[in-house]
C-alpha cells in the first residue's frame, strides 16, 4: 500500500483520492492516444473533450444560469487581483472593496494601483485583526458602485460569509479556498475567480465564472491580449495553451464530486466536520481557544484555534505528524493552529484529529 498522510494542508491541499487515482490509471495511456495527457496538442480532440468537460461539470455543480461564461485561465488569485480592475473599471467605473484578511486586502491593493480613486474601501475588520467580518452597519457602499468585492473565506483568518454582504450591486468575488464547499445562487455575481488549489484542483487553474453584461463592460482594447477575458471568452479559454494537466485533474475532481452527490451531499459533509472540530474547540475553552470572535463568522474550512503556550502548540505540531496528520502549523501573522477542512478533507480524517485533540487536552489541560 502507497503511504498516504491525513492532510490538513491550506494550499495547495489535498485532493479526492479517486481523481488522483484516475489520473494514475491514464498517465501513461490518455484516451487511446498512447500519450498522456501533457503531451498532447491542446487542440487534439482528446484534450478538448477534457477541457469541455471541465467546463460543463462547473456549470452543472454549480447550477450556473446561461448568461455566465466559464472561463479557465492562469496566474492565480493573484494576476486575478490586476486583471479585474483593468478589465472592469474603464470610463470612470467605481468599485467598492470589502478587507476581511490577508487576501481580500491584497485585493484591495492591487486594485487600487489600477484604479486609483475609483477604488473605495467599503469596510474593514482590520483594526480586529480581521477577527470578525464586519457587520451591514459597518459597511459603506456608493449608489454609483459598479461592483462590490469580497473574498467569500479568509483563508488566513478563518472567517467566512455565509450569508453574502447585503447591497443590491453585482458581487466581484474571490472564492480560492471555498468554492463548491456547498451550493450558492451564482445570479448575483457579476464575477467569480477560485484558483483551483484550494477546493478544486492543483495550483496552475484559475476558475473564472463572468456574467455576459461584466464581459461587455471589458472594452480594454489596450491592454495585453492575454489580460483581457473578452478574448478568453471568445476562445473559450483556448486562446493560447491552457494548462492542460491541471484541467485535466480539475475535471477528475469535478466528475469525482458528481458521483458522490454534488454539492449539498459535499456540504453536509463540510458542515459535520466544521461542527466536530468548533464543538471539540468550544467543549475545552480553558484549552483551546478558537480566533475568530463572532461564531456566525466562523469558517468551514479554515479553523484557527490557539493553545495556552507556544511550546503546547509546538508539541501539537510535532504529535499530529508523528500520528500521521500535516499541515497544522498556523500562518505565520497568527501562529497557532489552522486546520484547513477542504472538500477532499472527510469527516474520518476530521474524526481522527478530533480523537488527538481531546486525548492532547487530557494529556496537557
Ligand atoms: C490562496 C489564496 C489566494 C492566493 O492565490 P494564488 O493562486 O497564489 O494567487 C488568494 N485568495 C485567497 C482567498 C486564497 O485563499
Amino acid at each position: 500500500m502507497t503511504h498516504r498522510v491525513i492532510n490538513f494542508y491550506a494550499g495547495p491541499a489535498g485532493l479526492p483520492l479517486p481523481a488522483l487515482q484516475r489520473a494514475q490509471d491514464e498517465l501513461l495511456d490518455f484516451a487511446g492516444t498512447g500519450m498522456s495527457v501533457m503531451e498532447v496538442s491542446h487542440r487534439s480532440k482528446e484534450y478538448e473533450a477534457v477541457h469541455n468537460e471541465a467546463i460543463a461539470l462547473t456549470k452543472e455543480l454549480l447550477n450556473i444560469p446561461s448568461n455566465f461564461k466559464v472561463l479557465l485561465l492562469q496566474g492565480g488569485a493573484h494576476l486575478s487581483f490586476g486583471m479585474i480592475p483593468l478589465n472592469l473599471l474603464r470610463n470612470g467605473r467605481k468599485a467598492d472593496y470589502i478587507v476581511t484578511g490577508n487576501w481580500a486586502e491584497k485585493a484591495y491593493k492591487e486594485a487600487k494601483l489600477v484604479g486609483g480613486d475609483n477604488v473605495r474601501l467599503a469596510g474593514s475588520s482590520k483594526d480586529l485583526k480581521f477577527a470578525r467580518l464586519p457587520k451591514a452597519e459597518e459597511l459603506n457602499i456608493g449608489q454609483d458602485s459598479g461592483f462590490v468585492h469580497f473574498t467569500s473565506n479568509n483563508t488566513v483568518e478563518g472567517t467566512q460569509w455565509k450569508e453574502f454582504p447585503k447591497t443590491d450591486k453585482p458581487y466581484v468575488c474571490d472564492m480560492s479556498s471555498d468554492i463548491m464547499w456547498r451550493p450558492f445562487d451564482v445570479s448575483n455575481f457579476g464575477l467569480i475567480y477560485a484558483g483551483a488549489q484550494k477546493n478544486l484542483g492543483p495550483s496552475g487553474v484559475t476558475v473564472t465564472i463572468i456574467r455576459e453584461d461584466f464581459l461587455e463592460m471589458c472594452e480594454a482594447q489596450d491592454l495585453p491580449s492575454y489580460l483581457r477575458y473578452k478574448i478568453h471568452a471568445e476562445k473559450d479559454s483556448l486562446y493560447n495553451t491552457p494548462p492542460t494537466f491541471g484541467i485535466y485533474l480539475l475535471r477528475n475532481v469535478l466528475a469525482y464530486n458528481k458521483s458522490i452527490g454534488g454539492l449539498s451531499a459535499i456540504e453536509a459533509n463540510n458542515q459535520q466536520k466544521a461542527s466536530l472540530l468548533y464543538g471539540c474547540i468550544d467543549k475545552h475553552p480553558g484549552f483551546y481557544k478558537g480566533f475568530v470572535t463572532e461564531k456566525a463568522d466562523r469558517s468551514v474550512m479554515n479553523v484557527d484555534f490557539f493553545m495556552p503556550t507556544e511550546e503546547l502548540t509546538a508539541t501539537f505540531v510535532t504529535e499530529t505528524k508523528k500520528a500521521g496528520m500535516v499541515g497544522l502549523k498556523g500562518y505565520r501573522d497568527i501562529g497557532g493552529i489552522r486546520v484547513s477542512t477542504y472538500n477532499a478533507v472527510s469527516v474520518k480524517d476530521v474524526e481522527t484529529l478530533v480523537d488527538f485533540m481531546e486525548e492532547f487536552v487530557r494529556k496537557n489541560g
